[in-house]
C-alpha cells in the first residue's frame, strides 16, 4: 500500500533526475497534444526535432488547421504511421473553429486521441484528475504492484486502469503523472540491472519484494507478422546530357497510394506485388507486416502508361511526401537523385 511518503519520495526523484522536454514546460494544450501525437510510436530524441519543426512552422493551432494537408504530411516525413499525421490537421481544423477543448471526454473525441493521449493533455494542460497511462507506466504499475496478467488485452487494460485510478494523486495529476510516467522512462526500465537498488519507491514495491520485477509486465503473444515483397519499377527518362550547353532533366514516374492500405496518400514509384526468386536488398518492419523491397531500374525513351502515376523531374522528388521505404530506396540512388 502507498501512502504520502510515496508520492514525497517519487517527486522528490522527478525534481531532481527529469529531463527538461520542452513539452513538459509548457501547459499550452496545442504543443502538448501536438508532442504527444508526435510521440506516438516515436523515441523522444527523434520526436523532439519535429515537435520543434512543427511548433516553429505553425506556432498556433488555427495555423496548423490553415496548412495544406499535403505540407503537413512532408513535414512528417520519415516519422512513419502517417495516420497520425493526417489525424493531427484533421483535429487541428476542428479545434481551430471553436477552440482546444478542456474537459477529458472533449478531448479524448478529437481524432487520433486515444485514452492515454486525452490523460496526458487534461492532466498535463489542466491539471485535471486522469491517468495517463502509457508503456512505461504500464511496467511500473505491473511491477509495483506484482500484477502478472496481460496489460494489453481487454480485461488486462480494465485492471490497470482500475488500479492507477487508485495510485493517482488527485490533486497533483500534472506532477503524477509525469513523475510516474519518467520513472519508467529513466528508472524502471525493460532491463533493469540494479536499479531497484536505488530507486526511489522501493520499499512500496511488491515487485522488488517478491522477486518477480524482471518478469513483468507480461505481454499477451504477440499476433503472426505478414510479409509482404515489393517491387519498386523506377522508370527514368533522359540523361543528363550536355545538350547546347544545358542538361537536360531527367523525368521518373511515381503514383500516389489511394488503396486503404499502408502509407495512404503517400507517393512512391509504381509497384508490383509478390514474392519471386530475386534478393530483396531492403526489409522494412511495420507493426504487423513485414515488407521485403526490391527496385528495378527501367531506363525508357517513353515513359509506360500506368493508371494513377504522374510523371514528375527526378529534382522534384522532395515536394513529394514519400514513404519511409522510397526514401530509403533513394537514399542508394544518390548520384541519379542529385543529378
Ligand atoms: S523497485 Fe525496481 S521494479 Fe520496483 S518500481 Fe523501483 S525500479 Fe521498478
Amino acid at each position: 500500500m502507498v501512502n504520502s511518503l510515496f508520492y514525497s519520495r517519487l517527486y522528490e526523484w522527478y525534481e531532481i533526475h527529469h529531463r527538461v522536454l520542452p513539452w513538459r514546460e509548457t501547459e499550452d494544450p496545442y504543443c502538448i497534444w501536438l508532442s504527444e501525437i508526435i510521440l506516438q510510436q516515436t523515441r523522444v530524441a527523434q520526436g523532439m526535432e519535429y515537435y520543434m519543426r512543427f511548433v516553429a512552422r505553425w506556432p498556433k493551432v488555427e495555423d496548423l488547421a490553415n496548412a495544406d494537408e499535403a505540407e503537413v504530411l512532408r513535414e512528417w516525413q520519415g516519422l512513419g504511421y502517417y495516420t497520425r499525421a493526417r489525424n493531427l490537421h484533421k483535429a487541428a481544423q476542428m479545434i481551430g473553429e471553436s477552440g482546444f477543448p478542456q474537459t477529458f471526454e472533449e478531448i479524448r473525441a478529437l481524432p487520433g486521441v486515444g485514452d492515454y493521449t486525452a490523460g496526458a493533455i487534461a492532466s498535463f494542460a489542466y491539471n485535471l484528475p486522469y491517468p495517463a497511462m502509457d508503456g512505461n507506466v504500464y511496467r511500473v504499475v505491473a511491477r509495483l504492484m506484482d500484477i502478472d496478467e496481460a496489460f494489453d488485452t481487454t480485461q488486462g487494460k480494465k485492471l490497470f486502469h482500475k488500479k492507477i485510478e487508485e495510485l493517482l494523486d488527485r490533486d497533483h495529476a500534472r506532477l503524477f503523472n509525469s513523475a510516474i510516467m519518467e520513472l519508467g522512462a529513466l528508472h524502471c526500465t525493460p532491463l533493469l540491472g540494479d536499479n531497484c537498488q536505488t530507486c526511489p519507491i522501493q520499499e512500496f514495491c511488491a515487485g522488488y519484494a517478491h522477486h518477480t520485477a524482471e518478469l513483468l509486465p507480461v505481454r499477451k503473444p504477440r499476433p503472426k507478422v505478414r510479409d509482404r515483397w515489393f517491387t519498386y519499377h523506377i522508370y527514368i527518362k533522359g540523361e543528363r546530357l550536355k545538350v547546347k550547353g544545358e542538361r537536360t532533366p531527367v523525368y521518373t514516374l511515381i503514383r500516389r497510394r489511394e488503396d486503404k492500405d499502408i502509407w495512404y496518400h503517400l507517393y512512391e514509384f509504381p509497384c508490383t506485388e509478390g514474392q519471386t526468386d530475386d534478393a530483396y536488398p531492403f526489409t522494412h518492419v511495420l507493426s504487423h507486416q513485414k515488407i521485403h523491397a526490391r527496385y528495378i531500374i527501367h531506363k525508357v525513351q517513353k515513359m509506360p502508361e500506368i493508371p494513377g502515376t504522374i510523371v514528375i523531374r527526378w529534382e522534384d522528388l522532395n515536394d513529394y511526401a514519400l514513404s519511409r521505404l522510397t526514401l530509403r530506396v533513394l537514399d542508394t540512388l544518390k548520384p541519379i537523385r542529385q543529378g
